[in-house]
């Protein structure tokens, strides 16, 4: 069976995500782990940590199938001096929070030019960034998600995330995330054009890469560049898109992250989708 969670919450700490994941049925979970609108937040106490570890545990949920995002006001390839080099302290604190939670994986929008730069020395920043927190921490790999291409947001085609890559240094510390809602909305056909998009996938950027899932529907049609994601089987995607995906055995040991907006679907969402993989 494949393993799939939504991106609970982790109000009131850490230690809460993984018992709101194990109260609708998941078996990965996506989480913050910190308050994702602030730059800095106070370090993680140690009986968080601890807590959040124990009941870790207790889920029986491996490191592997859990997916941290970062802080939305991350761009590790900002046009601006100040912006870039408060993203990158942000995100190496990030990776170490990871860490010290026992986490093995760090998932992020890779960046936006504004329209000040141009999209290519706006990828290598990224790529630069991604080499500094590499650096600085161990044992977290950087995981980038394709995006929908919304505004000035680079990494929507996969030849960028691909340039993003090539100038990385470790390459066995950095990965990458497909988003079904962003992947389509960039262009790319998943719906009627399912096995040439991995195909794709797979020439430019390579499935050894591939470490994570968002599964979402989409609100918005293909090649929007817009990022509204909807629930399983309500938008543009469509459950047959989604029972072939739950039946690709390329995909089998990756997490699959829910970040649909109708939270109160999730434990429902979660048994159709296991569903689905049966038939
Ligand atoms: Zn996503
Ligand atoms: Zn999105």
């Amino acid at each position: 069976m494949k393993k799939i969670g939504p991106h609970v919450s982790a109000s009131g700490g850490v230690q809460n995500a993984p018992v709101n994941a194990m109260a609708v049925g998941a078996s990965a979970f996506a989480l913050f782990t910190k308050n994702q609108r602030q730059w800095f937040s106070t370090p993680l106490q140690q009986n968080e940590i601890e807590q959040f570890k124990a009941r870790v545990a207790e889920s029986g949920i491996e490191a592997r199938y859990i997916l941290p995002h970062d802080s939305y006001l991350i761009n590790l390839g900002s046009p601006d001096t100040e912006g870039l080099e408060k993203s990158r302290r942000s995100f190496i604190d990030e990776m170490e929070r990871c860490g010290q939670l026992g986490l093995t994986m760090l998932n992020f929008h890779p960046g936006s030019h504004l329209k000040q730069i141009s999209p290519e020395v706006c990828m290598d920043r990224v790529a630069e960034s991604i080499n500094m927190a590499l650096d600085r921490t161990t044992g977290v790999t950087a995981v980038i998600e394709n995006t929908a291409g919304q505004g000035s947001n680079i990494g929507f085609a996969f030849w960028q995330i691909k340039r993003i890559i090539d100038g990385v240094n470790d390459k066995s510390r950095v990965g990458v995330c497909i988003d079904t809602c962003h992947t389509y909305t960039a262009g790319y056909d998943l719906k009627n054009d399912y096995g040439s998009v991995w195909e794709e996938f797979d020439r430019e950027i390579g499935m050894h890469y591939l470490r994570a899932v968002h599964l979402n529907d989409s609100k918005k049609e293909l090649g929007s560049r817009v990022d509204r994601h909807d629930s399983i089987g309500k938008g543009f995607l469509g459950m047959d898109f989604f029972r072939r995906i739950m039946q690709d055995p390329a995909l089998d040991d990756i997490p699959f992250i829910l970040e649909t907006p109708d939270e109160s679907l999730w434990a429902e969402e979660i048994a159709l989708l296991h569903s689905l993989e049966i038939n």
